[in-house]
């Protein structure tokens, strides 16, 4: 066992504080990693303050992690002292159920064991990446290719993955015009990601207040959802709808904007239960759905098609002592367009 310091939560809804945790021996099967940046993703808030439901406590949050290999088990294959890497939402799974052998992980009928709040294989509490070294094993564990900065790759492994899993599973690319709800740390990355795919990219935002970014990222077109003309300019249009706000929505204005088979498809997590009128799907064969993370052949396929594209996220890097002025500036959306932690300063 290794101590590193970390930042944590003492308890639900506290705010961070510096720390130190174990780390469990390097296995045979595992790699060490320096971690160089992490996220802030808005899961890491509602975590924090139990927004979903009962949590782990002390919690050492973080699940967009990026770094440099500096140790390996006998048994790691495919992973060697030096080598850029990432880890994302997930670090074990059954390995055996269909959905892992279909390297859907996230969906593992056990459910995965969770970067962070979650209880690993040894029956040890798992802790993220606002720390200095992670323990992982080779199989959750991903390459960040060298044409990507670690800095502006960290968020890629949540926000990245959540936005690119759906977008390849609704096949958006040429041809089809995919709207993104919201652009902030998700939607940002749905809207670079959609476009470098080729689709027709629109932004639907309560405001145009962020107009220019969404174009300056790709987007093809930018509405105002507090504009009731925008749903009536824009109804029957969209073949997808990749939603990333938290919150209650009137889905029945949304769906109207889908055409024949058009999806929803929902992101975020709201904590509270959100009503939907059955009425409105009805008539053109539209569907509501939702997508979490994506598997790691899937992480690592996001990871090689944005190096390819120059896909990057757009952060702004604090130290660790901003942890929680940073958290109540992603509550008031106050962040273009993720946070993220310069681990020397843990
Ligand atoms: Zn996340
Ligand atoms: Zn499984």
């Amino acid at each position: 066992m290794t101590t590193v310091a970390a930042w944590a939560a003492p308890a639900a809804k506290a705010p961070l504080e510096r720390t130190t945790v174990s780390r469990r021996a390097v296995g045979e099967k595992d790699v060490l990693i320096d971690i160089a940046f992490v996220g802030i993703c808005h899961s890491d808030i509602h975590q924090v303050r139990e927004g979903w439901g009962k949590a782990i406590f002390p919690m050492v949050p973080g699940h967009e992690i990026a770094g440099v290999v500096a140790e390996t088990g006998s048994g790691v294959t495919k992973y060697a002292i030096g080598d850029r890497v990432g880890v994302g939402c997930m670090v074990d799974s059954c390995r055996v159920c269909v959905n892992c052998r279909a390297g859907l992980q996230q969906y593992c009928s056990d459910g995965p064991v969770w970067t962070y709040n979650s209880v690993g294989k040894d029956g040890q509490p798992t802790y993220g990446g606002y720390a200095q070294k992670i323990v992982v094993d080779e199989d959750f564990v991903v390459r960040i290719p060298d044409a990507l900065p670690l800095d502006a790759a960290a968020p890629l492994l949540c926000a990245g993955i959540t936005t690119y899993s759906p977008l390849r599973h609704w096949n958006a690319g040429p041809g089809r015009s995919v709207a993104v709800v919201g652009l902030g740390g998700l939607g940002h990355m749905g809207v670079k990601i959609a476009h470098a795919l080729g689709a027709e990219v629109t932004v639907l935002s309560q405001s145009l207040r962020k107009k220019d970014d969404g174009l300056r990222m790709g987007a093809d077109h930018y509405h105002a959802t507090a504009d009731p003309a925008t749903f009536t300019d824009l109804a029957g249009s969209l073949d997808l709808i990749l939603n990333t706000v938290s919150a209650p929505l009137d889905f029945g204005a949304y769906f109207s904007l889908l055409r024949t088979d058009g999806a929803m498809v929902n992101l975020g997590m709201p904590e509270e239960a959100a009503e939907v009128d059955m009425q409105s799907l009805f008539g053109l064969r539209r569907s509501m759905s939702s997508s979490g993370i994506g598997g790691i052949p899937e992480t690592q396929e996001m990871l090689d098609f944005c190096a390819e594209h120059g896909v990057v996220a757009d952060i702004e890097t604090i130290g660790a002592d901003e942890i929680n002025e940073a958290y109540e500036r992603v509550l008031a959306s106050d962040v273009r367009y993720r946070f993220v932690i310069d681990t020397a300063t843990v």
